[in-house]
């Protein structure tokens, strides 16, 4: 059997190019080390509520074309992302905004909350941040550093703010508004019946193959189809020979509760330190759920090492410089064609995802 694509990944970008090359009349073969299709959007279905296998997913985009083009494969319900952060017994409200300066101040209008935020600043003076809690303060001033950036930060990272380079946060987005809905995008939502749907959508034409390790089976896999489009990670498809580039990871936890209604919220952050999870994903309110169980999943993060699920690409200079290098590598093929955030090296949402997956198609088979 000759394929014309042997397609590595069946996440968001691998599902994109087999969908639009089968519509071609191309023959692929897409293959997955999971066990299940859709990479990190994977949603499946546990007590009637969808359960975002890998991290809340939200999707938004203010590109039109984008929007119209996951429209085709599923109706997106009204979800607004307004997560929320839970420092002991105190909620806020994010991204900050009116009702975060409020609770925490009492202020009322923009004028004081903004007299009061530029206040801390210059009680701080701060002119050359040298790390990454100097960096907040100077941009946010102590209290909403101190409960709202500081704890999450170090989780997030694994070490103290004051260790951790500036460049990490170049701005705090800061609302003057009532305002707690997170993205500024034009369209935002949640798929009616989870992710896995639309990819199952996109590969109806191509032969899958589950439980296949590229490199397992590399040089027959090789042999089977006249070009490859590989979304693995792409050190390790040249065998690691200048290196390994470093992700970040996560770890979670889920748990189905005999309660109707756990936190009231999708989303809730954790920002103090001493707990030792980001946040938990309540997965029914992604649907407005009314269904009698709840499904929780509280989200730690990890320390990268080798083997371990590679969730986001560490784009700081080192790591960069070294994926240039492989960039030059995968310049030199003929038949090989990257794509997707292990690929290319680089975090995208799922609405950069698509919008490179339509450039490669529209280079690949329509140009
Ligand atoms: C925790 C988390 C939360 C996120 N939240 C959001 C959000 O709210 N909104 C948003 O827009 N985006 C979000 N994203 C980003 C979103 O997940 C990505 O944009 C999208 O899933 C990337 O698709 P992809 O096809 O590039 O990669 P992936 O989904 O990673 O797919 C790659 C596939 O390739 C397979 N593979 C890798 N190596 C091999 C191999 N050697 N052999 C066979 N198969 C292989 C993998 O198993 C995987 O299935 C989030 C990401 C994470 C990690």
């Amino acid at each position: 059997m000759k394929y014309d694509y042997l397609i590595v990944g069946s996440g968001l970008f691998g599902s994109i190019f087999a969908y639009e090359a089968t519509k071609r009349n191309k023959k692929c073969l897409v293959i997955d080390k999971r066990s299940h299709i859709g990479g990190n959007i994977y949603t499946k279905e546990v007590e009637g509520i969808q359960v975002h296998e890998y991290g809340a997913h939200i999707f938004h985009t203010s590109n039109q074309e984008v929007w119209d083009y996951i429209n085709q494969f599923a109706t997106f319900n009204r979800y607004t992302n307004s997560p929320i952060a839970r420092y002991g017994n105190e909620i806020y409200n994010m991204p900050f905004n009116m009702n975060t300066f409020n609770k925490m101040w009492g202020v009322i209008t923009p004028q004081e909350a903004k007299a009061k935020i530029e206040a801390q600043i210059q009680e701080a003076g701060i002119t050359e941040p040298k790390n990454l809690e100097e960096q907040a303060i100077s941009l946010v001033g102590q209290d909403i550093y101190e409960k709202l950036v500081k704890g999450y930060t170090q989780k997030q990272w694994g070490k103290p703010c004051t260790e951790l380079p500036p460049f990490i946060i170049k701005r705090l987005p800061v609302r003057f508004t009532y305002d707690n809905n997170y993205f500024n995008d034009l369209y935002q939502g949640i798929p009616i019946g989870g992710y896995t749907q639309i990819i199952e959508k996109m590969l109806s034409g191509s032969e899958v193959r589950l439980n296949c390790d590229f490199f397992e089976h590399r040089e027959t896999l090789t042999k089977e189809a006249d070009k490859i489009v590989f979304t693995g990670m792409i050190d390790q498809y040249y065998d690691y020979c200048y290196g390994t580039l470093e992700y970040r990871s996560l770890r979670f936890e889920t748990e189905v509760l005999d309660m109707d209604n756990y936190q009231g919220n999708a989303v809730v952050n954790y920002n103090e330190y001493e707990v030792p999870y980001t946040r938990i994903i309540e997965h029914k309110h992604f649907e407005f759920g009314t269904q009698p169980k709840t499904v929780i999943t509280r989200e730690y993060p990890v320390t990268w090492k080798a083997g371990m699920e590679p969730y986001y690409p560490m784009n700081d200079e080192k790591n960069n410089t070294l994926y240039q290098k492989y960039l030059r590598l995968a310049a030199e093929e003929n038949n090989v064609i990257f794509g997707g955030r292990l690929g290319l090296y680089q975090y995208f949402d799922m609405h950069h995802v698509i919008a490179k997956a339509l450039e490669c198609v529209k280079k690949e088979l329509i140009d």
